[in-house]
């Protein structure tokens, strides 16, 4: 991603619409094949402001359980550089494009002034459901993990109904655990649910499960990591689009493949800190057309973020100014290092793109 300055005053940019009586910001467009202009921000700018944090997290989840991030700020506010540790530098580039549009383009112009969340509950024992969703005061909406490695179908049944009977809503994520008949067991199994969150690892499955069972089919990982979103849409692979800002490479770039997209979209978090659920909350605010919860409420399974998490009230968030304080749960030095030097790379192919 390339940003420079157009010259006039409240010119449409490729990202959007400015506004100068509400932003009194430099506009900025993309221009994909120009060299980069000097407002790019440097990789020694962006690591200028930038504090690595480690966050506790409450239960284990994608097997962790402390989530390393690195955010910085920008002119417009901060943006959030945290990728899994074990993506590369190609897909680890997008999320860098997207905390810096954050930190130095800001969100675009909102359709709504609160957006509908979900509780998540992990892959923990039935028991402990009631707990969890707690957090979340008036969700109508819980996605419960399924699948994970080394439980049983009995453990999801059992998970599932301990949700279902706190809230009326539920949705299922199996993060591609199931093999086509295994999911069409479990879906058999498990019942009536809003979606199934990517049963299967790969689209043309998605497409399989979708054509033998009547619930409804999300797609995550087929869209955030497959390097054609499209590909879902083609085979008919699924009825929702489960969206991630800093996958994609941004607010704007997740509005634009929302309105391409022939399906209802949910706009989600990964694991992010306050920062990145801001930009999050910040293009859920920006649809045009939402219908379902959205799965922004993540901030309650660390033990401490950067900053206090988006307060949930009657089932709601609503956009805000995420403003990390000065006493942060900080990385060791070593992997401070680690992320200075994965950000620079990732710099680097930015700004050759
Ligand atoms: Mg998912």
């Amino acid at each position: 991603m390339v940003f420079s300055q157009p010259s006039g005053r409240n010119k449409q940019s490729l990202f959007g619409t400015s506004d100068d009586r509400k932003k009194p910001m430099p506009t900025f467009r993309l221009q994909p094949k120009s060299p980069p202009p000097p407002s790019m921000p440097t990789a020694d700018e962006l690591l200028d402001t930038a504090k690595v944090v480690a966050l506790g997290m409450h239960t284990r989840f994608r097997g962790v359980r402390v989530r390393e991030a690195l955010v910085f700020q920008g002119p417009a506010g901060w943006g959030e550089f945290a990728p899994f540790v074990e993506y590369d530098d190609a897909e680890a580039k997008l999320w860098l494009a997207a905390g810096i549009e954050a930190a130095y383009l800001g969100a675009p112009e909102p359709t709504r002034d609160s957006v509908r969340v979900n509780a998540t509950v992990p892959a923990v024992p039935a028991a402990d459901v009631a707990a969890l969703i707690a957090r979340y005061p008036g969700v109508d909406t819980v996605k419960v993990k399924v699948a994970e490695p080394g439980q049983s179908l009995d453990d999801d049944v059992a998970r599932v109904a301990a949700a279902r009977e706190l809230v009326e809503n539920v949705r299922i994520d199996a993060n591609g655990g199931w093999t086509v008949p295994e999911a069409i067991e479990a879906i058999a199994a498990i019942g009536e649910v809003e979606y199934v969150e990517q049963p299967c690892r790969t689209a043309e499955e998605l497409a399989e499960v979708r054509k033998a069972v009547s619930v409804p089919i999300a797609a995550d990982e087929s869209i955030r990591r497959s390097g054609d979103p499209m590909r879902v849409a083609q085979l008919g692979a699924a009825d929702v689009a489960v969206l991630k800002v800093a996958p994609l490479g941004g607010m704007r770039a997740l509005l634009n493949l929302a309105h391409t997209l022939p399906m209802d979209v949910v706009v989600s978090s990964a694991l992010d800190t306050a920062v990145g659920i801001a930009a999050g909350v910040n293009a859920a605010a920006a649809l045009p057309n939402l219908h379902r919860a959205c799965g922004l409420g993540t901030g309650e399974l660390f033990t401490r973020d950067v900053a206090p998490s988006f307060r949930i009230e009657r089932g709601v968030v609503k956009p805000r100014r995420v403003e990390p304080g000065i006493d942060l749960p900080l990385a060791s030095p070593e992997r401070t290092q680690w992320w200075h030097d994965r950000l620079r790379r990732c710099h680097a192919e930015l700004v050759r793109r």
